[in-house]
């Protein structure tokens, strides 16, 4: 971890937020009610003004244009996916052309699988690693059995020595001549491992693989380079670090040099404009980003990201990942000094180039500390079995609210207050 100089008093967290250039943006989000501290912002993003003023202004759009809406503002609304799309790309630096924002994350897996995994007698596998989100994992052994193949035959798995993180020199070990696609997280979900893409793209260029990132543990929490990096593709969803809303709607990036590959799931959508409304049934591929849209953009689920990307741009992505990395930093610092009493400590990775945006903190207690720190008006994110997840998010948390995180963390551990509480587990906890 990077030497910052990290003191123990409540001065030097009020000094930090005081010297901190983002925290303005603070009064743009909506505090929830009772002013509780929110540390989950890595599951679901707080809302904000700008969110809601730019839901607002499609409502009324529609209101009074009716279906002219899709040809208003230039065609702003019908084009959504990809105006959005150039936007969020510039978290990527991506080109602009390269991201189009639709469908939800795990549809975008199946299309980017259907479209990228050709199989072969030769070369048919698909590589990922054991730690993975499930859903990424259940929409490509679906996309498998529609082929009619064996599952077990055609996945291959890295698996994690330690149940933590992933060794990248077994990943790339794992690049056989049999493996056709690859699919990996950039930043994993528990232990905020970030993964070098850049390293793990060329080695599988090398042999001629193609290789796929789902970014939703890092959209909006760490600054891309993929103009470097020239993955094939990515996925992820808008809700988490990015702050656009439950179940908003979600983004893929497809390398340019991909835009002659037939799509795999098409729709009209991802027709080419000029002849979409000839309505046709051949399908007129367009020859670019928009393909790899299905249908009718979900406006409603998509006003929200054009909101905050307003914060993005104000805010920029690279002070962002910056005030990010010293919050967790200096949480794990306090976690270290403070809490190593009580039972507690960190499973994630402490070097800046490897760590999200969040801290996995390592409890036997975890369940029931989690149910303690709501009674603290804190709002933490419990991932089995024993990892509290606390995401101080760089554009709404402040210092001291990771400091009284951390009080309110040794007095649970001090009085014992997990056992105020029962074990039996809640449906979204
Ligand atoms: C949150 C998350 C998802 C969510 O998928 P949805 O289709 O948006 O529900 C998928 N993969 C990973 C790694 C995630 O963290």
């Amino acid at each position: 971890m990077a030497n910052r100089n990290f003191t123990l008093g409540i001065e030097q967290a009020r000094t930090l937020d005081q010297q901190d250039i983002l925290s303005k943006f603070k009064d743009r989000f909506y505090p929830l009610s009772g002013n509780k501290i929110y540390m989950d912002g890595n599951s679901l993003g707080l809302a904000s003004k700008d969110a809601e003023q730019a839901l607002l202004k499609v409502m009324e759009v529609w209101k009074n244009e009716g279906i002219l809406i899709w040809n208003a503002d230039n065609g702003h609304y019908f084009n959504y996916g990809k105006n959005l799309g150039a936007r969020v790309g510039k978290l990527l630096n991506a080109e602009a052309n390269e991201v189009m924002i639709t469908a939800n994350t795990t549809l975008n897996i199946h299309q980017a699988i259907a479209t990228f995994w050709k199989p072969t007698k030769e070369r048919y596998k698909i590589l990922v690693d054991d730690l993975n989100f499930p859903t990424d994992r259940y929409a490509i052994d679906s996309q498998i059995a529609l082929k009619g193949m064996c599952i077990d035959e055609v996945i291959k798995i890295v698996s994690s020595q330690d149940g933590v993180f992933i060794d990248e020199q077994a990943v790339i070990e794992a690049m056989t001549e049999d493996v056709a696609v690859i699919l990996l997280p950039s930043v994993l979900y528990r232990s905020s491992q970030l993964l070098d893409m850049e390293r793990l793209t060329k080695e599988a260029h090398k042999r001629d693989i193609y290789i796929g990132f789902d970014l939703c543990h890092s959209i909006g929490a760490v600054a891309h380079d993929f103009k470097t990096v020239q993955p094939d593709f990515a996925i992820w969803c808008n809700y988490k670090y990015l702050s656009a809303g439950p179940g908003s709607t979600a983004g893929i990036y497809i390398n340019q040099k991909h835009f002659d590959k037939q799509v795999g799931l098409a729709g009209w959508f991802g027709n080419k404009d000029e002849t979409q409304f000839q309505l046709k049934h051949q399908f007129d591929q367009a020859l670019d980003i928009t393909a790899y849209q299905t249908g009718t953009p979900n406006i409603f689920s998509m006003a929200p990201l054009e909101g905050v990307m307003n914060i993005y741009e104000e805010a920029g992505m690279a002070n962002v990942r910056a005030k990010s990395l010293n919050l967790t930093a200096y949480m794990m610092y306090l976690i270290e000094e403070r809490l190593g009493v009580y039972g507690y400590s960190y499973n994630n990775e402490t070097e800046d180039s490897k760590r999200g945006g969040h801290v996995a903190l390592v409890h036997d207690e975890a369940y029931r500390i989690c149910l303690a720190l709501k009674q603290h008006n804190i709002i933490p994110d419990y991932r089995e079995p024993n990892v509290i997840r606390l995401a101080p998010i760089a554009l709404y948390n402040s210092y001291e609210e990771v400091y009284k995180l951390i009080d309110a963390l040794e007095l649970i551990g001090k009085n014992q207050e997990w056992n105020n509480f029962s074990n039996e587990r809640a449906i979204v906890i």
